[in-house]
C-alpha cells in the first residue's frame, strides 16, 4: 500500500516524532499551521474517518487523549488548542489515513470556513 503515513509508521520516510506509543505516533506537521502542529495517527491504516470499525472506538479515543497530553507537555493546554479530522474533499483530507491534527500556541479564529462561504457558489 502506497500510504505516506504508513511509511512515517514504518521508518521509511523521516518525522519529527514528538511522542509514539503502541498504538499511535505524533510527529510535526511538514506545514505547520500554527507555533506547535502535530499530527497524531493511528499505526494501523485506517483511510478516513468513515472507515473507523467498531474495534477502532477505545483507538480514536486514545488519539484524541494523546492530543491532550501533549498540549500538556507543551503548556497550552490552559490557554487551549485545537484539534481537528479533516475527512474527504470537502473536509480538506490530502493524506488518506486518518490523523488528528493538534494546534496549539495562539489564538484561532472561528468558524474556520468563512473564506469559503464568501465564495459564490
Ligand atoms: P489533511 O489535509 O487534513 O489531510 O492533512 C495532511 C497534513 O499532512 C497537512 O497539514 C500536511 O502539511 C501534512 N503533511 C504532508 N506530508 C507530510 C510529511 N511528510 N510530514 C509531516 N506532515 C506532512
Ligand atoms: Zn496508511
Amino acid at each position: 500500500m502506497d500510504c505516506l503515513f504508513c511509511k512515517i509508521v514504518n521508518n521509511e520516510i523521516p518525522a519529527e516524532i514528538i511522542y509514539e506509543d503502541d498504538q499511535v505516533i505524533a510527529f510535526n506537521d511538514i506545514n505547520p499551521q500554527a507555533p506547535t502542529h502535530a499530527l497524531i495517527i493511528p499505526r494501523k491504516h485506517i483511510a478516513t474517518l468513515n472507515d473507523i470499525a467498531d474495534e477502532d472506538a477505545s483507538l480514536v479515543g486514545h488519539m484524541v487523549q494523546v492530543a491532550g497530553k501533549i498540549a500538556k507537555q507543551l503548556g497550552f493546554d490552559s490557554t487551549g488548542y485545537r484539534t481537528v479530522f479533516n475527512c474527504n474533499e470537502h473536509g480538506g483530507q490530502t493524506v488518506y489515513h486518518i490523523h488528528l491534527h493538534l494546534l496549539g500556541g495562539k489564538p484561532m479564529g472561528w468558524p474556520p470556513y468563512q473564506e469559503t462561504l464568501k465564495t459564490p457558489v
